[in-house]
């Protein structure tokens, strides 16, 4: 097999985990499988690197930046191979740009546009192993060095999986896969041996600390199978997360997420007519805020009340392009004490009584649900934020996820 194996900051912390990482390079190589393996910058290392920049300028160029921050991977790459080259093995290590990595010109936040693989695959095929430093590539007008924006050496890991047609992209952390849900809120939460992409996407909260939900989109349309794992424990298998298909047995409820990150907008008593809604909803996304559930009843006096939820950053604009819409509401209020929970799986698509259960597992908490939203493969309900933890254990313990 021809493996992607990608390892991020903590996994390459210090010179001992990167020995660790060679050693287990060196396991996967022994079982015979070819290995490109991704790395990050040594935790902590682009930061700093960053703050030097910030002792000379303010506002630096930021292709110049780039030519800085990219030296963070680049490091680990080389003492990843220089490693491996000493216990025998053929090791080679690359830049993004000898990756054939190309991206636009777009600095500090660049955008992959194509790779070209002829020099991975020759390498490979002369017996190496290949190290390439992620997050990193070549501007296509300005042939300077660019980077993906923070976290982007898992982008790096997949694009290269896709492009070369790699079996699996290993994506190597300090936390040994995903879990049906928060292990710190339910101590029951049990590691999912298998995910589909949505699924994954929808649970972002619950694989925040280990897939940038870009990465995972990027291998959803590239249909490149990730396993999330740890460097840590390295004979514990990951989670994979492939797409809906190579899933035989589709588990009604894979997991459930928590966001606390979240406010409700409540507007009352709004005038019923044509464009409010379109009125309102563009101005908020003319000031990029990202709403996120939206509920409109009708009152009795033929007003109408309009609910939604916005990210707790987006609070203050937020605020501030409601002021417009003062006239057309008898009042607008902010809740900052809610969270939303949600249900996620690809199997509530052919079951009935999926939501019903849920909302059983509230009501018999006491928990008022304040707003319901649902889509093929998600429920999702607003409750008070104080019972947040214990929302998350009731629904965890209603659909069987520890057994
Ligand atoms: N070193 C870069 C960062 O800290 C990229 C990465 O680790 O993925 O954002
Ligand atoms: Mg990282």
């Amino acid at each position: 097999m021809l493996k992607v194996l990608k390892f991020g900051g903590t996994s390459v912390g210090t010179l001992d985990r990167i020995q660790n990482v060679a050693n287990i390079i060196k396991k996967i190589k022994d079982e015979g499988h070819d290995v490109i393996a991704i790395v990050s910058a040594m935790s902590g290392e682009t930061n700093k690197l960053l703050d030097y920049a910030g002792y000379y300028s303010k506002t630096p160029k930021l292709d110049e930046i780039d030519m800085l921050l990219s030296s963070g991977e680049r490091v680990t790459s080389a003492l990843l191979s220089i490693a491996l080259n000493e216990m025998g093995y053929k090791a080679m290590s690359m830049s993004g740009r000898q990756a054939g990595i190309v991206t636009d010109n777009a600095h500090t936040k660049a955008r992959i546009e194509s790779i070209d693989t002829t020099e991975m695959k020759k390498s490979i095929k002369d017996g190496n192993i290949i190290i390439v430093a992620g997050f990193q590539g070549i501007a296509q007008d300005t042939l300077r060095v660019s980077t993906l924006g923070r976290g982007g050496s898992d982008l790096t890991a997949v694009a290269i999986a896709g492009a070369i047609e790699a079996d699996v992209c290993e994506i190597y952390t300090d936390v040994d896969g995903i879990y049906t849900t928060d292990p710190r809120i339910e101590p029951k939460a049990k590691k999912l041996d298998k995910i589909s992409y949505d699924e994954m996407l929808e649970l972002a909260s619950l694989g925040a600390k280990v897939l940038q939900n870009r990465s995972v989109e990027m291998a959803k349309k590239l249909n490149v199978n990730l396993v999330s794992r740890s460097s840590f424990t390295p004979e514990v298998e990951g989670t994979l997360i492939t797409k809906e298909e190579n899933i035989m047995e589709k588990p009604v409820v894979s997991g459930i997420a928590l966001d606390k990150n979240q406010i409700r907008v409540g507007m009352y008593g709004v005038t019923d007519r044509p464009g409010i809604a379109s009125a309102i909803f563009t101005a908020l996304a003319d000031a990029n805020i990202n709403v996120d559930m939206i509920v409109q009843t009708r009152g009795l006096d033929g007003t109408t009340d309009l609910d939604f939820t916005i990210p707790t950053t987006d609070f203050e604009i937020c605020k501030k392009v409601m002021e417009q819409f003062k006239a057309q509401a008898k009042n607008i209020d902010y809740n900052e004490s809610i969270c939303k929970v949600s249900i996620v799986g690809v199997g509530m698509k052919s079951h009935t009584g999926v939501a019903s259960k849920a909302f059983t597992a509230m009501a018999n908490e006491n928990i008022n649900i304040r707003i319901i939203s649902t889509s093929e493969i998600k429920i999702s309900m607003i409750v008070d934020e104080k019972y947040a933890e214990l929302a998350v254990r009731a629904l965890h313990e209603a659909y069987h996820l520890d057994k």
